[in-house]
């Protein structure tokens, strides 16, 4: 089932009653990445740090939010109640009163409680209303967080943190289906050399240019994980060793096709890679392992070249 961030709040909100922990930011947040499936480990980067403060802060508003509303629905029943109790007792005195009077008194009473009636409901209803577009804003800024939280901000690929969630299930996932699944991981040559001759921007563009080419080879079911610097990692489900290699064959063929043109400069690049498939007693940990040392042989060998290992 999809789970908006409302209702993993609420899910929070519950948890934490139910296991009777104080609804401090740090449980709240804690209980919201469990339920919500997102790790809470250390920020790898001063960006995860930045968004990790921005969630906090979102997350406490929302709480205090939350508590806000539960005190003011209480207070309007309880004075609600109050009020009701005050005007269905004049409205039984006015039932049994016989002196025009008593029954003009009682009729300007009974109209002045319903109408501060009225005026109670309406400023509650103000006020929620008021509540849930602040929010509606908050979810959909929650949302982008967790989107923001799994996302390499430069080339929009999945960070370390993605990259644990989707190994974590496309194993699982694959082991449980006695599926196939390659991890290929992927680093330029001699980028450094990119950086040195053209400056850090340009390395930045062909960073993205080198995610473009590869999103342009994956299918929609293939996860792109930025994994270092410049070095990248294709999580492909349903494909053996065969396939991943005509993945990156394709991938050689744009790049050679498909160089990166920057003011008027044309500038090729090219990659390693190490490739490695899905075995029964694997877990994502050993299938990363067999791909990096992979990828350690293709850049010994001469680079520019593609190295597979079952
Ligand atoms: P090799 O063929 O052995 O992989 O050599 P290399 O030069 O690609 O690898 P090395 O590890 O020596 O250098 C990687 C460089 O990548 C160094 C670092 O400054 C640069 N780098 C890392 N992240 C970024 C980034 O986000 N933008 C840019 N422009 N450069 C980056
Ligand atoms: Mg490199
Ligand atoms: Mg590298």
């Amino acid at each position: 089932m999809a789970q908006t961030p409302n209702v993993i709040a609420l899910a929070v909100m519950q948890r934490l009653k139910e296991t009777g922990e104080a609804p401090t930011p740090e449980n709240y947040q804690r209980v919201y990445y469990e339920i919500a499936g997102v790790q809470a480990g250390p920020p790898e980067a001063a960006e995860g740090a930045q968004n990790n403060t921005f969630c906090l802060e979102l997350l406490k508003t929302l709480r205090e939010m939350v508590q806000d509303m539960s005190e003011k629905t209480e207070s309007l029943a309880k004075d609600l109640g109050e009020k009701n109790k005050d005007l269905s007792g004049n409205v039984d005195s006015l039932k049994h009163s016989r002196d025009k009077a008593e029954i003009l008194r009682l009729l300007g009473l009974v109209v002045s409680q319903a109408g501060g009636i009225q005026n109670r409901v309406e400023a509650s209803h103000r006020e929620l209303v008021e509540t849930r577009h602040a929010l509606v804003s908050i979810q959909s800024e929650l949302s982008e967080t967790r989107q923001l939280l799994n996302e390499d901000a430069l080339t929009g690929a999945l960070n370390r943190r993605g990259l644990d969630q989707v190994l974590e299930r496309e194993v699982a996932r694959c082991q449980r289906n006695k599926a196939r699944l390659s991890l290929a991981m992927v680093d330029l040559d001699h980028f450094k050399k990119i950086n040195d001759t053209y400056g850090h921007a340009v390395g930045d563009q062909m960073l993205v240019h080198f995610t473009s080419l590869i999103r342009s080879v994956l299918r929609k079911s293939d996860a792109l994980v930025r994994y270092g610097g410049e070095e990248f990692i294709l999580v492909l489900p349903e494909t053996d060793l065969r396939g991943a290699m005509l993945v990156l064959g394709r991938l050689q063929q744009v790049m050679r096709k498909s160089p990166l043109v920057s003011e008027g400069r044309t500038i090729h690049a090219t990659f390693s890679a190490g490739v490695s498939a899905l075995r029964e007693e694997d877990n994502g940990h050993s299938l990363l392992r067999r791909a990096d040392e992979t990828l350690y042989q293709a850049k010994n060998a001469g680079r520019d070249r593609i190295i597979t290992l079952a």
